[in-house]
Order: structure tokens, then sequence, then C-alpha cells
């Protein structure tokens, strides 16, 4: 089942469904459009912090407000993905970031949306929320909150620090 629109958005036909490549699209049956229903690409950052920790944000839109999550965020039109997670993150906790790398890319289960996660380098600033967030704060690894908003920020969170520790006793051997 398709969600989204019943009549055309041009020209305000009933929408039908037709069929593209096996699948079933709501169409219209009197212009061209069609309701792809492509995903929705984000970008979600996770921002270290030169003290060790890292930079959450307590979500202040929807879905999942209060709950603490990387911060992260749509891409506007024609925006470049390492742009927009550079944006986000100002936006949502005021700090300004250098992006590292893009770290993975995800295909949520049950929500229409590409998640890119990238890395940024360590930020020596404090964050402060901004207008999209309630709060903005840096958690040591061993402080995290007992819950993130989202499963693939968690397991994102969790994989950074996994490997940063294992980075850190390497280092400690040299
Ligand atoms: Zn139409």
């Amino acid at each position: 089942m398709q969600h989204g629109y019943q009549y055309c958005p041009k020209c305000s036909a009933g929408l039908v469904l037709k069929s593209f490549e096996g699948k079933q699209k709501s169409a219209c049956p009197k212009c061209d459009y069609v309701n792809w229903d492509n995903p929705l690409p984000v970008v979600a950052v996770i921002v270290p912090h030169v003290s060790g920790g890292l930079v959450l944000i307590k979500r202040g839109m929807p879905p999942r407000v209060g709950y603490w999550a990387l911060p992260a965020g749509f891409i506007d039109h024609g925006e470049h993905p390492e742009f927009a997670a550079v944006r986000e993150c100002k936006e949502e906790s005021g700090l300004d970031i250098k992006l590292a790398r893009l770290l993975s890319i995800h295909a949520p289960e049950g929500r229409n949306q590409i998640l890119m996660i990238y890395l940024a380098e360590p930020v020596s600033a404090l964050p402060s929320p901004g207008s999209d967030a309630l709060e903005a704060k840096v958690f040591a690894f061993d402080q995290l909150p007992a819950e993130i908003a989202f499963p693939l920020h968690k397991a994102a969170i969790e994989g950074y620090i996994k490997r940063e520790k294992r980075n850190r006793r390497r280092r400690k051997r040299l």
C-alpha cells in the first residue's frame, strides 16, 4: 500500500494504481504524474569531542522528541549530503564541524529513508542547543544516555566507541 496523495498534485485528477516494472505506484490517469515514493535521504554525524566523549543532541523535532540522538536531519533541495551534515550539526548543536569521512549508509527498516552517517573531526568547542534541539551535550563513552532515539544511531555510536577504544589501546602500546 502506498502512502501519499489521493489526487494528482499537478492536475487534481483522482490517482489510480499503475504497474511499473512489476511495482504498483499511484499515478495520474490524465497527466504524467507518478508518485514514485522514493526514499528520503537523511544525514547524521558522529562528532567526537577532544575531551574523549561525543556530542549528542536531545531532539526537539518529531519523531522521538526528548530522546538523545546524533545531530541529524534532511537534505535541502539540491544540497550535497556532506553540506547537509555540516549544516544540521550547526543547527542542532551550534558546532562548526569538519567531516572526516562517510562511515556508513543504511536503509532503516520501516522508514522510507536512506541514512548516511558521517564521522566528524574532533571538536574542541562545547555544544549548545540550536533551534531544532532541546539540549546538546558531550557524553563520555561510559556515561551515554540509557536510550538513544534511533536503533541505527545507537549502533553507529556503539561501533564508533568500539573502534575508538581499540585505537586508544593501540596508541598506548606504541
Ligand atoms: Zn495529473
